[in-house]
This record gives C-alpha cells, structure tokens and sequence, in this order.
C-alpha cells in the first residue's frame, strides 16, 4: 500500500493560501434518492441505495465504508460520470443528467475536479501538460498561468517537465491534485486519495483538499483512511450502498 523511500523529504505543508474559487457558499453538490445497480452477465448487483446528501462550499466531507458498499459508485455519479438508475444529481444548481453528454462533458471540466487513487495522469506528458490537460475540455483558452502557480503550490516547479513515470507516488498525486484544481471547480471529488500513498504524502493531500475546502470548495472525499475523521468537516459511513 505505501510506496516507501521515493516519498522521502515530500512532506512539505501546502501553503494555506487562497485557492481561488469561483463560488464561495451555497449547496454545490445535491444528491437525492440516487439508486444505482449494475446487470452484467451474472446476478443484479445493487451498488446505491436510495442516497441523498448536500455538500455546501466551505465543507470537507468524508465518506467511509469498506470495499464494496458502493462508494466509488456514488463518488461517478456526483462527478457526471454515470447516470444512475433513479434520483437527481445536481452540482452548483444544475441537473447533471438532463444535460445532453456534450453539455455534460464541459460542464464537468469546468465545476468538478476528480482525484483518484491511481493518479491517472497521462504517461507520455510532462507535468505541466499533465495539470493543463483538465482544462482541454472546458473549450477555453489553456491557463497556463494558473497551472504554473499551482504547480509551484504543490512543490513542483523543480519537475515540471518531468514524466509521471520520473516522479514519486506523492509528486504524482500531487499533479493530480492540481490537475484538479485548475479550473477552480466548485466541486472535488477524491476516490481513495491517499491509497497509494506512504504517511508522509497522504497527509499533503488531506492537507491541501481541506485548505481547498476552507477557501469556499466543496470536497467529497471516499476512502478507508482513519485520518478523514480527523480532517473532514462532516464524515458519513457507507454499508452496503446506504448512508448513514
Ligand atoms: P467501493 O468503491 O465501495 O469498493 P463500488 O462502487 O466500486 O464500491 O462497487 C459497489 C458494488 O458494485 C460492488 O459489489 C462491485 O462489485 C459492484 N460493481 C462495481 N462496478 C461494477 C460494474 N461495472 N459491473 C458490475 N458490478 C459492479
Ligand atoms: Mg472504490
């Protein structure tokens, strides 16, 4: 699980700054009765039940449950990337499902930023193509200032024509999280951040998503990490596709 020795040194605090965000307040995420099952060649499996939840600007929360209870699935469905079998999805005021796919497609570059457990970023891109990749959707003109600015955030401007194949797990997430980030959503989700990550790391990107949350974000964190509880504004439990 952790990465080890390549992570040495990078426990670095991330500025506490403003991250700029384009909305400060309100309910930016709103879920209600979402149920979702999947029918593959064998048996109904039913991932979601009957969920709802806000997440305002400002909070930080966290949902914990172990492997299976459907979080991942819930984490797709607030980010625009699967529509579910019943319920609304709504991210800053707007039904993420009665959007058209192409709608939907920018929509989601421009106020919804997705951290991964397994990074994602695009192996043949240096870091700074890496973070500007998450603004190639949105159909306006690449902000290369603000990646700049965020890549020296997160302690990178030393790699920042680097592959991600030259980086450690923590330097990864890292452009990840500003990948994220770029286009100031008003939305982050995170599946299992910090999975990857040695202690050291993981505390970097707890640290940055609250500070992202505290300048008027809101952050929808999935994981099994006993630190959320300690970080998050707010945390829930998942069993078996419920919220509690
Ligand atoms: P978690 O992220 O909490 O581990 P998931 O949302 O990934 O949970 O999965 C919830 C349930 O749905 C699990 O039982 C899983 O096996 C099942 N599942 C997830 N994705 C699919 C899929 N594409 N097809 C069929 N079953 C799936
Ligand atoms: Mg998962």
């Amino acid at each position: 699980m952790c990465c080890g020795k390549g992570d040495k040194g990078e426990n670095r605090r991330i500025s506490n700054n403003e991250f700029r965000i384009r909305k400060g307040d309100g309910t930016m995420l709103k879920i209600t009765n979402i149920a979702q099952s999947y029918r593959g060649s064998a048996d109904e499996v039913v991932a979601v039940r009957d969920v709802s939840l806000a997440v305002n600007g400002g909070e930080f929360v966290a949902v914990q449950g172990p492997s299976g209870c459907g979080k991942t699935t819930l984490l797709l469905i607030c980010g625009a990337l699967l529509a579910p079998d019943s319920g609304t999805a709504t991210v800053e005021g707007t039904d993420l499902y009665a959007l058209p796919a192409d709608a939907r497609a920018r929509f989601r570059a421009q106020h919804i930023g997705f951290v991964f457990q397994q990074f994602h970023l695009i192996p043949y891109l240096n870091v700074r193509d890496n973070v500007l990749a998450g603004a190639l959707a949105t159909g306006a003109p690449l902000p290369a200032t603000r990646a700049e600015e965020l890549i020296g955030r997160f302690g990178l401007a030393g790699r920042i024509q680097h592959l991600p194949s030259e980086l450690s797990m923590g330097e990864r997430q890292r452009v990840a999280l500003a990948r994220a980030l770029l286009n100031q959503p008003g939305l982050v989700l995170a599946d299992e951040p910090t999975g990857n990550l040695d202690e050291a790391s993981g505390d970097v990107v707890l640290t940055a998503l609250a500070d992202y949350a505290r300048a008027g974000g809101a952050v929808l964190m999935v994981t099994h990490d006993p630190r959320a509880g300690r970080i998050a504004s707010r945390t829930l439990s998942m069993r078996a596709g419920r919220l509690a």
